[in-house]
């Protein structure tokens, strides 16, 4: 019998449903055409789970996504719910899901198609061929440390506290990831902290070192986070997996996703371990200004259901399938407006859809 792939649909709020919607024609048609068993439910989460529930993740959604093999999620906030106390923020029901499904390792691939190299703010030489992978560890560090917090000193000056901590676990756990990666790709694994100024900087150092040696056919290299951001703009190619912590890796893996060109393009997934669930989500936010109106890209979503198909489903042909048929969409002068370059056809989001649908179905004829 063939295996059931059982995954959860969070389209969220803004142009979330639109462009999760060329997503569920993708898994339809894989459904189709590759004998591929998808059992896929949907659910709310966000400002529309916010709106019917009165919170952002309710606890039977919880349980859909921990029963679920994959989650796709669309995106989730807006204006509308500007208002509402941090708790019940569309956001909080997203952090919720990270914590709650344990995703400690977030994944974000700067790759860069080649019809778009001219779309990147870097020389067309310095982003042909790019294709690096951002290991960022996601549920430790200084944006959970405790103590933290705002106080009033004696003197009556106010304090700002945060706290950057790790413990070996965590560094252990998020440097598997990446080398268990760089093995899959070019081999190689640059480790980025800052342990000239922080010790906790120089636990990464040492701990990453020591993951490292059992990875003996995986080349380890250390680089500060600084000079990171500066080689990421310089001389993108040089890296393959970079390893990084929660702070330095949301600098750094913002900066490698404008190597690209547009935030509509880029896919991410956060893994847990053996055990925990993985999430699949594009990198941009549920974009308001544009929200309703049939023109959002849909392929950083496409793009993740297609990471999807390799991390959790183990499925490469499939990946390889979507991957060529966007980048064949791409290479005939079809781009949603966010992509737009000159002398190219404006597509709506549902257009973008039936191409990459149409390129699946060429280049499986
Ligand atoms: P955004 O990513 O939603 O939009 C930034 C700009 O990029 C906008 O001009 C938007 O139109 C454009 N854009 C984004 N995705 C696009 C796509 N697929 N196709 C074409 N254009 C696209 O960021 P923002 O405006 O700062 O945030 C809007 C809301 O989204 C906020 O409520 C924010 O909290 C939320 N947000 C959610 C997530 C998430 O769900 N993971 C991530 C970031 C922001």
């Amino acid at each position: 019998m063939t295996k059931t792939h059982k995954i959860l649909m969070l389209a969220g709020d803004g142009i979330g449903p639109e462009v999760m919607g060329e997503v569920s024609r993708v898994i339809k048609w894989l459904g189709e055409n590759r004998s591929l068993n998808f059992d896929v439910t949907d659910a709310l989460v966000g400002g529309c789970s916010y709106d019917k529930y009165g919170v952002p993740l309710t606890d039977e959604t919880l349980q859909l996504a921990r029963d679920a093999d994959a989650v796709m999620l669309g995106a989730v906030g807006g204006p509308k719910w500007a208002d509402v106390s941090y708790d019940k923020r569309p956001e909080a029901g997203l952090l919720k899901l990270r914590k709650e499904l344990n995703l400690f390792a977030n994944l974000r691939p700067a790759l860069c198609f080649e019809p778009l190299v001219g779309a990147s703010s870097l020389k067309p030489e310095l982003v042909s061929g790019l294709d690096i992978m951002i290991v960022r560890e996601l549920t430790g560090g200084v944006y959970f440390g405790e103590p933290r917090g705002i106080e009033i000193l004696p003197n009556g000056e106010r304090k700002g506290v945060n706290t950057q901590v790790y413990t070996t676990s965590e560094i252990h756990r998020a440097a598997h990831v990446a080398f268990n990666l760089a093995g899959k790709r070019d081999g190689r694994v640059m480790s980025v902290e800052k342990c000239n100024v922080m010790e906790s900087g120089l636990l990464w150092r040492e701990e990453a070192e020591v993951i490292g040696k059992e990875y003996p056919q995986i080349k380890l290299d250390h680089m500060l986070a600084d000079n990171c951001a500066m080689q990421l703009v310089k001389n993108p190619k040089q890296f393959d997996v970079i390893l990084t912590d929660n702070l330095f890796g949301d600098i750094l893996s913002d900066i490698a996703a404008m190597l690209t060109g547009s935030l509509g393009m880029l896919p991410s997934a956060s893994l847990g371990g053996e055990n925990d669930g993985a999430m699949y989500e594009p990198i941009h936010g549920s974009a308001p200004d544009i929200a309703g109106q049939n023109i959002a890209n849909p392929i950083a979503s496409i793009l993740s259901f297609a990471m999807a198909l390799r991390y959790t489903f183990d499925l490469p042909d499939e990946t390889l399938l979507i991957e060529n048929a966007v980048n064949n969409v791409l290479a005939e002068g079809l781009r949603t407006a966010d992509i737009m370059q000159e002398n190219k056809a404006t597509i709506s989001t549902s257009a973008m859809g039936d191409a990459i649908i149409h390129a699946m179905e060429k280049i499986s004829s």
